[in-house]
């Protein structure tokens, strides 16, 4: 008998991760290597934050907090709740996290029994699953498709609703196409919602400040207020304020759920850092400059990329309304093959190719659920993505 848990066997390693890992390897063994598999911005975290995470250690201010975060924090959250997405929640109702992905992470593991399933549209990110399944869920995956801007449509997740569904994930932006749910589209799904008392919303708001006009990002649980008692908005500090390796994530939602994922993480990170905290108060009570620069430059790359993409033969690429990311579609070139014989039968093979071929690091669709497709995080230089764009163009004007 193995001496390592069955959780195990469930669970696969984040795809995204091991990628961005195998391309940081490459690159230091002397490969001249793009990536575009990190779920990250590339810009330094705004110097105002990093000031007042200094501070917060010449003050002292270095010891434990309560496991779900300070109140002082928690303070800053409901303001920003308040006054960014018309929502009202008390401190009680708010959980601070290792990141986004340790809150959805907690709420996950403190609601979920055997047999009970949550719903996700694919493609998404990679973590849900995963997460479903370490919390002894089932993961019901939804295919949504191009035609529908990768929008799961209310036909679709009504079907998907059984008497055992526990939760629906509800992610917009979107990782990994970048599709943002209109009020229009929203109001769709919601009106399904209500019909069924038992499931509960998660709805992952973490890109929403890295969205494009004429889009305009609405959150699922001001155009619900009636479905309040069941929704849990997620959203977090890493992606809008550049403060990934910050690790702060934050939750709001009724406060019995609330008290279940604070128990879990009681026993086991405890709080989060409480430098990092003091950081995340400045990040969102401060200076909101870094919001619009950040989304200026990456709406000029993505009118980029998408242009780019769009110019390759057999690629085709919708364009996004948020976050960092293009899922273009490689339909037309599985089956083709490479100059030195490499069949491209799916999506895998097409990125490993690309990878070795031409150096550029990307993830391949069926990592989050859809097929045959690819995703490219735009956060890079211009310059890398020009250069990164030209040997895609290469790559697949190599194969026959
Ligand atoms: N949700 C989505 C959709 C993400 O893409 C990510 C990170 O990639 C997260 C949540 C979690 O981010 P963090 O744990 O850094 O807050």
């Amino acid at each position: 008998m193995s001496f390592f848990s069955k959780t195990l066997n469930r669970v696969k390693p984040s795809p995204t991760i091991s990628i961005t890992a195998k391309a940081a390897e490459l690159k230091a063994s002397g490969k001249n290597v793009i990536g575009l598999s990190a779920g990250e911005p590339d810009f330094d975290t705004p110097d105002n934050i990093k000031n007042a995470a200094i501070n917060a250690i010449l003050a002292g201010k270095t010891k434990y907090t309560a496991p779900d975060g300070m109140p002082e924090l928690k303070k800053a959250i409901c303001k920003k709740f308040l006054n960014e997405n018309n929502l009202k929640y008390e401190p009680a109702e708010i959980s601070v996290g290792v990141g986004g992905k340790q809150v959805l992470f907690n709420a996950l593991f403190a609601t979920l029994n055997s047999g009970d399933e949550v719903i996700i549209p694919a493609p998404y990110w990679v973590s849900y699953p995963d997460m479903v399944l370490i919390g002894n869920g089932t993961p019901v995956i939804v295919e949504t498709s191009i035609e529908t801007g990768f929008k799961i449509t209310p036909e679709a997740l009504e079907k998907a609703i059984t008497p055992a569904t526990k939760w629906f994930i509800f992610n917009s932006p979107s990782n990994p196409t970048g599709a943002g749910y209109t009020q229009q589209d929203i109001e769709g799904l919601v009106d399904i919602l209500r019909k069924y008392p038992h499931v509960w919303i998660m709805t992952d708001e973490i890109y929403e400040h890295i969205t494009y006009a004429p889009f305009k990002h609405v959150s699922l649980a001001e155009v619900a207020p009636d479905l309040k008692d069941r929704i849990l908005v997620v959203n977090g500090v890493s992606k809008a304020y550049s403060m990934t390796g910050w690790r702060i994530g934050y939750a709001a939602g009724p406060v019995n759920l609330n008290k279940a994922m604070s128990k879990i993480q009681s026993q086991s990170t405890s709080n989060p850092c409480t430098i990092s905290q003091w950081a995340a108060v400045e990040a969102l009570e401060g200076n909101q400059d870094y919001i619009d620069f950040s989304r200026d430059a990456f709406k000029q790359r993505r009118d980029y990329v998408v242009e780019q993409l769009n110019s390759v033969d057999g690629i085709n690429c919708i364009v996004p309304e948020g976050a960092f990311y293009v899922y273009p579609s490689v339909h037309n070139i599985i089956g083709k093959k490479t100059n030195d014989g490499v069949l491209i039968e799916n999506d895998a093979v097409f990125v490993e190719q690309l990878l070795e071929k031409e150096g550029v690091a990307a993830v391949h669709g069926a990592a989050f659920g859809l097929s045959p497709y690819f995703r490219i995080s735009y956060a890079l230089s211009m310059s890398e993505l020009e250069d990164a764009c030209a040997r895609i163009k290469r790559f697949c004007g190599s194969l026959v």
